[in-house]
């Protein structure tokens, strides 16, 4: 049965949304595209306000949950040898936690892993950087997600000078192979890059000093970085011209409206998850045999 997004009762008769393949179309980053102008209050894709997006991204995540489910069990039951990669990178604030809690936490747990890059611990550290990457990247059936990632082997050893350019230099170049690799392998990544303005970071930083729930959330390196606002854009703008490519582009999400990204990344993934055209696996057995065997089980139950 060919599964696609559900209509969407609650959305307004005004409000248009993007197909998944338009979204992706949209939201695809081409090398050379200008970084800092791109606007991150924009919806691309969507015509409606927060509650419409609300409610078109609680439809599409149940469309999503079924099309994880069938990744799940074409890989445990059919031997399906495929899974997806999320891979989300952005300022702070952009909302990388906020997609992980809200769009990742409303699947299974069971076809999902998540992992959070910080800074590598001192094993992690004296190993190829790739190393921690590979090994978490997500068993078949799966769907991985990467909050921050192999991306920060250039961006932060770049921004806070842990290393020379000689060597951040090169892993554009060993993480366009090392992608290509796992898509070759079967992984789909879908990498999305979340944007929001100086303005709107400046309310969620402000947000998370003046709350005492949100003060695990503030580190006072975000206001060092913050401060240096140029000189990041430039970093991104370099990671964007460099490692966009045909076989793994960069989807640029415009964040500073929360319900904007969370309904576009939902999107993405659902168009993934598409282009699988994945069936329920077939069983290893006559389901009227086993049937007829449940039967004969209940008479010891009878009267
Ligand atoms: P987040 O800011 O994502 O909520 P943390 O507060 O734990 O999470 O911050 C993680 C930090 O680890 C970030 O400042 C990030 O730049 C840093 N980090 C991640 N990967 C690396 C790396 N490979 N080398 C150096 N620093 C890294």
């Amino acid at each position: 049965m060919e599964l696609q997004p559900a209509e969407t009762p609650p959305l307004a008769d005004n409000v248009d949304q993007a197909s998944p393949a338009e979204v992706a179309e949209l939201l695809r980053f081409a090398p050379g595209d200008d970084f800092s102008a791109i606007d991150t209050a924009a919806t691309p894709g969507f015509s409606g306000e927060k509650q419409d997006g609300r409610a078109a991204q609680q439809v599409d995540t149940e469309l999503l949950s079924d099309l994880q489910e069938r990744l799940y069990a074409n890989a445990n039951v059919g031997g399906l040898r495929k899974s997806v990669l999320l891979v989300l990178q952005g300022r702070d604030t952009a909302g990388k936690g906020g997609v992980v809690k809200h769009v990742v936490g409303a699947l299974s747990p069971h076809g999902v892993q998540v992992s959070a890059f910080g800074v590598p611990n001192a094993e992690e550290a004296s190993r190829p950087f790739l190393w921690r990457i590979n090994r978490a990247l997500p068993r078949w059936g799966n769907i991985g997600v990467f909050d921050r990632s192999h991306y920060e082997d250039i961006l932060a050893v770049r921004m806070h000078e842990l290393e020379p350019p000689s060597v951040w230099l090169d892993r554009y170049e060993d993480i366009n192979s090392f992608e290509d690799t796992q898509v070759d392998s079967g992984i789909h990544i879908v990498k999305c890059m979340l944007t929001v303005s100086p303005e709107e970071q400046a309310k969620r930083l402000e947000n998370r000093l003046r709350r005492v729930d949100k003060h695990w959330k503030f580190n006072p390196t975000d206001i060092d970085d913050r401060a240096r606002w140029a000189d990041y854009t430039q970093a991104y703008q370099d990671v964007l011209d460099r490692t966009s490519t045909d076989l793994v582009p960069w989807y640029v999400i415009p964040a500073d409206r929360k319900w904007y990204s969370r309904w576009a990344i939902v999107r993405l993934l659902i168009h993934q998850l598409q282009q699988l055209n994945l069936d329920w696996p077939l069983g290893h057995f006559d389901p009227d045999a086993e049937l007829k065997r449940l039967e004969e089980t209940n008479r010891q139950f009878e009267d």
